[in-house]
């Protein structure tokens, strides 16, 4: 793997002009780049923090069509994403996998009403379906999801979605972008962009690690900076700004596996507000959310409101039998949808469609969509940048393309997480037989190994002891407490990884602690 300061040296390095450059390193970011550099045309893409530190590591973990759009009757959506989850499941089979869920019924009618929309959703997948849908009977529906609220239960319905784990997608992103010869670096931001007549040639971009700012050169510029997305526009000094997109918050519980023991998830299809509502199981612990609230400003760690703690505490009650004492919540996060506005319409009811805006500076802006649906909007970004830039057109090679870490191997991880990096798990496994104290646990409360900060520091591009516990690692996601309790030991490794002074690491553990205080609950 390169270093830092190689990357930095091949941007300066060379006059010529990137084919296409990428802002955001989301999921949006990071499927555009993936999908140029698959074409062959030479790609950068720049990130401002940590690939995947906002929307794209707080999403509900889920693969899917979305069964409510199907309620809203948004057959294209449901159906594009749904083959892509068929392909996201082939081309990355450690990182997605087959969930099977369970809608509880608690009246005669709604047995057969979602029944019968579960079966069309199934049969929407065709050949790409992970399974078929079934009604269940009261005693099945309690044997399959033994937690569930009993009163007045009459039956279930069983169908199947996907769910993976959205950090480390994206990081699998990164190494496939790196493998198709593509650059990428994080904690470098776009801060102007450079015009000449008219057209958008290249950005101002701002080293946060060092300081210094340098231009970047592109034939075209791709803006996926999620709900920052305005802001990237009128650096042009030409967007009115705040007319494009609702921002609407979603905030999930981790939960101890008792709330809802065994491997089936739970789906609740209408709450009081009208939302979808999961408990799933993730990584050994419980998920459940996720609320739908709009807010005003962008935050790049948003906080759980009262109103949605209160939410999701009194359908954890309602559904899983009683409401969780605080110390049984062992994380609380949130994260930011950029919607596309729609005058009046309620951001839980706005199209989870994708929009592409060309600015007449030639600068491409693409936002909304899911995490599903991140290849499919790479490959229509691209299909404009191509035009944009007049880069020779080649077909889009990204439905078939397995991505980093694809094996057909049986795994050998020594526990499920680490099945998550697939083919490079033997050189991870190989680290601790070369020091035998890297096979020790990070925490006894979590699955993650110390060698797997090594690896996240060699091979990942991890820069900070939170890239670490939240991304590479989901530590922080998982259990707030037990990750600050194991912060120190990660700084150790990391800055002898990093040869980094005791001061960055006594402040990288600092700046760490205070972010992951606001992921431990509190009323
Ligand atoms: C609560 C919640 C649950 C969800 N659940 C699901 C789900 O289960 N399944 C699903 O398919 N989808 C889900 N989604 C949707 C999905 O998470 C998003 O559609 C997706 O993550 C958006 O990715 P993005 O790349 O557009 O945005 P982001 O991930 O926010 O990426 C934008 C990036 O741009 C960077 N950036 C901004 N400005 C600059 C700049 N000037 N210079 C450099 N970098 C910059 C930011 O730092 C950021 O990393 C969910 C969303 C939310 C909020």
């Amino acid at each position: 793997m390169v270093s830092r300061q190689e990357i930095l040296s091949q941007l300066g390095a060379t006059s010529q002009p990137w084919d296409v450059l990428v802002i955001g390193g989301g999921a949006t970011g990071l499927g555009a780049a993936v999908e140029a550099a698959a074409r062959g045309y030479r790609t950068l893409l720049i990130e401002r923090s940590d690939f995947a530190k906002e929307t794209s590591s707080r999403s509900t973990k889920l693969v899917h069509g979305g069964v409510r759009y199907l309620e809203q009757m948004n057959l294209t959506l449901v159906l594009d994403a749904l083959r892509e989850r068929g392909h996201m499941l082939r081309n990355a089979p450690h990182l997605v996998h087959d969930l099977s869920f369970v809608v509880p019924a608690y009246s005669y009618f709604s047995l057969p009403y979602y029944g019968f929309g579960l079966k069309v959703y199934e049969r929407l997948s065709g050949k790409l379906s992970l399974g078929r849908s079934e009604l269940l009977s009261r005693e099945s529906t309690l044997e399959k999801i033994p937690g569930i609220a009993a009163d007045h239960l009459r039956g279930g319905i069983l169908y199947h979605d996907g769910q993976f784990d959205d950090a480390r997608y994206a990081i699998a992103l990164l190494r496939t972008l790196q493998d198709l010869g593509g650059t990428a670096i994080n904690y470098v931001e776009a801060t102007g962009l450079i015009e000449r007549g008219g057209k958008i040639v290249g950005i101002q971009a701002h080293d946060l690690e060092d300081g210094s700012i340098f231009d970047l050169q592109a034939k075209v510029v791709i803006n996926a900076c999620g709900v920052y997305a305005e802001e990237t526009l009128s650096l042009d000094g030409r967007h009115p700004g705040n007319s494009l997109l609702a921002i609407s918050q979603g905030s999930h519980f981790v939960l101890p596996p008792t709330f809802l023991p065994g491997n089936t998830a739970l789906m609740i299809p209408k709450t009081a507000d009208g939302r979808v509502l999961f408990a799933i199981p993730w990584h050994g612990a419980l998920l459940v959310g996720t609320t739908d609230v709009p807010v005003e400003k962008t935050s790049p760690e948003p906080r759980a409101l009262p109103e949605e703690k209160q939410f999701l505490r009194a359908h954890i009650a309602r559904y899983l039998g009683r409401a969780p004492r605080p110390e049984e919540i062992l994380s609380v996060w949130s994260g930011l949808r950029p919607l596309v506005r729609k005058g009046g319409v309620k951001t839980s009811r706005l199209s989870r469609d994708h929009t592409i805006l060309v600015s007449a500076s030639g600068l491409i802006t693409v936002t909304g969509g899911k995490w599903t649906t991140y290849r499919r909007m790479g490959q229509d970004t691209i299909d404009r940048a191509t035009q944009i830039a007049a880069l020779p057109n080649r077909p889009s090679p990204t439905l078939e393309l397995k991505l980093h870490g694809w094996t057909h191997e049986a795994s050998t991880a020594d526990s499920p997480w680490e099945s998550v990096y697939g083919s490079d798990l033997p050189a991870l496994q190989a680290l601790s037989k070369q020091d035998a104290s890297l096979d020790a646990l990070l925490h006894p409360r979590l699955p993650f190994r110390l060698r797997e900060v090594v690896w996240a520091a060699r091979h990942e591009m991890a820069r900070s002891v939170e890239d670490v516990l939240a991304r590479r690692t989901r530590a922080l996601f998982l259990d707030a407490r037990a990750a600050l309790e194991t912060a120190p030991a990660v700084a150790d490794i990391l800055a002898r990884e990093l040869h980094r002074s005791d001061s960055w690491k006594a402040n990288d553990l600092r700046t760490f602690q205070e972010t992951a205080r606001g992921y431990l609950y509190e009323e």
